[in-house]
C-alpha cells in the first residue's frame, strides 16, 4: 500500500491470524500503550476505557496531550487522536448523505456502491459551495435541483404551485402488503400489468407505470 501511496489508519480486529500475539495479548492498565512496528507499519494496543487495537502506515507512535470535553488534559497515542478526529468527519458525512439517500432496497449491490459514491460527491460539492460559493446559505437539495432543472426551474416551480405538475409516488402500504401493486390504468387492459406507483396529484390517484404510461395518461387529460 505504501508503494501505491495509499495510507491507512484503522482499528484492527484482535482475532486476525497474523497479529502479533505479544501485542494483542498484552494486559494493559488504563492509559498504557504497547506497540510494534516493521518498516512503515505500526500496530498499537491502547487501553482507554477499553482495549483498542490499531494499525497504521502513516504514523510513528507518539503520546500526545489531548483535552476531553470537560477540558481535562490526558495523554493519548497520536494514532487514536487522528483516527477519532477523522472518523467524526466520516460519521458526519454519512449522516448528511443519509437525509437525501438515493439508495433503494431492490437494486444490486454494485449499483448501490456507485450511487453511494454519487451521493458522497454531491455532499462534497455542497461542502465546497458552503465554503467558497457565491451563495453560501443554499441547501444541498436546492443546489442540485436548480442545477438539474436549469432554465426550466421557473416554469416547473409555477406548475407546482398551481398543481399542474404531476409526479408519481409509491402506492401506500396496507395491512396485507408492504409494497402493494395495482393494475396500470393505461396498459393493464392489453397486458394486465401491475404497478407499484400512482400519480400523487390527479384525483383518485390513478395507478400507473413509470414512464410511457404515466406520460400517456397525462397527455390524454
Ligand atoms: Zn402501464
Ligand atoms: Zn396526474
Amino acid at each position: 500500500m505504501i508503494n501505491q501511496k495509499t495510507y491507512i489508519c484503522d482499528t484492527l480486529r484482535t482475532d486476525r491470524k497474523s497479529n502479533l500475539k505479544e501485542c494483542t495479548k498484552a494486559k494493559l492498565k488504563q492509559g498504557d500503550v504497547i506497540s510494534r512496528s516493521r518498516e512503515s507499519v505500526v500496530v498499537a494496543k491502547w487501553k482507554g476505557k477499553r482495549d483498542v487495537l490499531m494499525i497504521s502506515n502513516l504514523h510513528s507512535l507518539q503520546m500526545i496531550e489531548v483535552k476531553n470535553r470537560r477540558g481535562e488534559k490526558k495523554m493519548k497515542p497520536n494514532i487514536i487522536k487522528d483516527y477519532n478526529q477523522c472518523m467524526s468527519g466520516v460519521d458526519k458525512t454519512e449522516q448528511m448523505v443519509s437525509y437525501y439517500d438515493c439508495l433503494r432496497k431492490t437494486i444490486r449491490w454494485y449499483k448501490k456502491v456507485a450511487l453511494h459514491l454519487f451521493d458522497t460527491f454531491l455532499f462534497s460539492s455542497y461542502c465546497l459551495n458552503s465554503k467558497y460559493g457565491l451563495d453560501k446559505t443554499i441547501s444541498s437539495l436546492k443546489l442540485i435541483v436548480t442545477d438539474l432543472l436549469g432554465e426550466r426551474l421557473n416554469e416547473i416551480a409555477s406548475r407546482i404551485t398551481n398543481n399542474s405538475f404531476h409526479y408519481f409516488s409509491s402506492i401506500p402500504p396496507n395491512e396485507k402488503k408492504k409494497f402493494p401493486t395495482k393494475p396500470c390504468r393505461v396498459c393493464s387492459k392489453i397486458k394486465r400489468k401491475e404497478t407499484r406507483y400512482e400519480c400523487a396529484v390527479c384525483q383518485n390517484r390513478p395507478s400507473l407505470c413509470i414512464g410511457e404510461c404515466f406520460r400517456m395518461y397525462h397527455s390524454k387529460e
